[in-house]
């Protein structure tokens, strides 16, 4: 069977953002798009000589904080588990919060292999300082990347089909 690579991440981080554009279609519900309440979303993804199924999580999210976070810790507990390796993708626009660290420690118990991606960096040049306070997380070295302007994919996609 082919590797399964889960994307975690609080909600509005850019999860279906980026699922969208590594399958190339428009198959995941983006925030502000209307449509079909769905938690988890699979695709195939072929990288170099590599295949694996990609998983988007998260859905629709409610709106009151308390089963939001309740939601989110869910649908990352169901994902974590089926993975082989976590996509942890983190928003550098809004730096890092509290959800985050909640995610990082329900990774750091699975022992799956993770890796930490901060998205939103549009601007490399501008935003490089935005990326330095991930390593706080604890998961290692973070991966900048733009999921609209398709900057940093390339590395992003070396390093998950290196830990296959
Ligand atoms: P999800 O809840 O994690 O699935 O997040 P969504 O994919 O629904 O995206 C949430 C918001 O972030 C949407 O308004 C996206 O357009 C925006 N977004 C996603 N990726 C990027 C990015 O690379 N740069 C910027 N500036 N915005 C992004
Ligand atoms: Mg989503």
């Amino acid at each position: 069977a082919k590797p399964i690579v889960a994307i975690v991440g609080r909600p509005n981080v850019g999860k279906s953002t980026l699922f969208n554009m590594m399958v190339g279609e428009r198959i995941s519900i983006v925030k502000d798009t209307p449509g079909v309440t769905r938690d988890r979303i699979y695709a195939d993804v072929t990288w170099l000589n590599h295949s694996f199924t990609l998983m988007d999580t998260g859905g629709i999210e409610p709106e009151t904080n308390d089963l939001m976070l309740k939601h989110m810790r869910e649908q990352a507990e169901m994902a974590i588990e089926m993975a082989d390796v976590v996509l942890f993708l983190t928003d550098g626009k809004t730096g890092l919060v509290d959800a985050d660290y909640q995610v990082a420690d329900m990774l750091r118990k699975s022992h799956k292999k993770v890796v930490l991606v901060v998205n939103k960096i549009d601007n490399f040049e501008k935003q490089s300082m935005d990326v330095y306070e991930f390593y706080n997380l604890g998961i290692g070295e973070p991966f900048p990347i733009s999921s609209i302007g398709k900057i940093g994919v390339g590395e992003m996609l070396d390093e998950i089909v290196h830990l296959f």
